[in-house]
């Protein structure tokens, strides 16, 4: 029977995308196959983070969360949760069976397992990584995943100091041909470490009138939960 590793399972609310402020149900895997600068999930990150939970263990806990309180959604969420494919699946599918709507978050690199997901997902929350950020191209890779299930599919790209112009163009020229899916530009949330380098904002202004002038549907938002304090 398939198990997965899990960091933490809890109640809280969405702090991106568009489905900022609703409540979720996160479930957190662990291990992820990029090293973004600014992650702010670190502990997530080695294969040996977390626990491994039994299919039958988190069902447990997600319906003594619902309990609690009502939710709409599970965020799947890591770490990169396509990573643990067959386990994710088996939720997901029982998740749908059970109510709840799937929101997948996924660093989008991995198309041949996110279209083993796409069809139990709800809404796709996708990154588009910038070779600034990750230290590695990954543009085949996204070119390929949003392509997958474009019409549940929402993209964020996360804005750093380091990020260029030639990169949010290419992220751009990626959409080109898919100009209902919603762009969401994010500046890196600084930490306490002084790791993270912040996007100055008239910088991230700059990549937002850019980006506005290619394709409608775009945002420019920070990560939330900081700021409301909660995780
Ligand atoms: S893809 Fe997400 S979890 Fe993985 S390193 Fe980047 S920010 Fe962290």
């Amino acid at each position: 029977m398939a198990r997965a590793r899990i960091v933490e399972v809890f109640s809280s609310l969405q702090g991106e995308g568009l489905r900022l402020g609703e409540r979720q149900i996160f479930v957190r895997f662990g291990g992820c196959n990029l090293r973004c600068d600014y992650c702010d999930e670190p502990l997530s990150l080695s294969s040996s983070a977390g626990a491994l939970w039994s299919a039958a263990r988190l069902k447990a806990r997600i319906l003594a969360l619902q309990r609690t309180r009502r939710h709409r959604a599970i965020s799947w969420t890591g770490g990169e949760p396509l990573l643990w494919a067959e386990f994710l699946l088996e939720m997901m599918a029982w998740a749908k069976r059970k109510g709840f709507e799937n929101h997948l978050e996924t660093n989008g690199v991995l198309p041949a397992r996110l279209k083993l997901a796409a069809g139990l997902a709800d809404v796709v929350a996708m990154d588009v990584k910038l070779p600034s950020a990750t230290g590695r191209s990954t543009w085949r890779a996204h070119a390929a995943c949003v392509h997958v299930a474009p019409e549940k599919t929402f993209v964020k790209v996360v804005l750093t100091a380091a990020s260029r112009t030639a990169e949010v163009r290419r992220v751009l020229k990626i959409l080109e041909d898919l100009p209902d899916v919603p762009l969401i530009l994010q500046p890196a949330t600084p930490d306490l470490t002084g790791k993270v380098r912040p996007i100055a904002p008239e910088r991230a202004m700059a990549f937002f009138r850019l980006a506005r002038s290619m394709r409608k549907g775009v945002r420019l938002t920070p990560q939330w939960h900081p700021i409301w304090g909660v995780r």
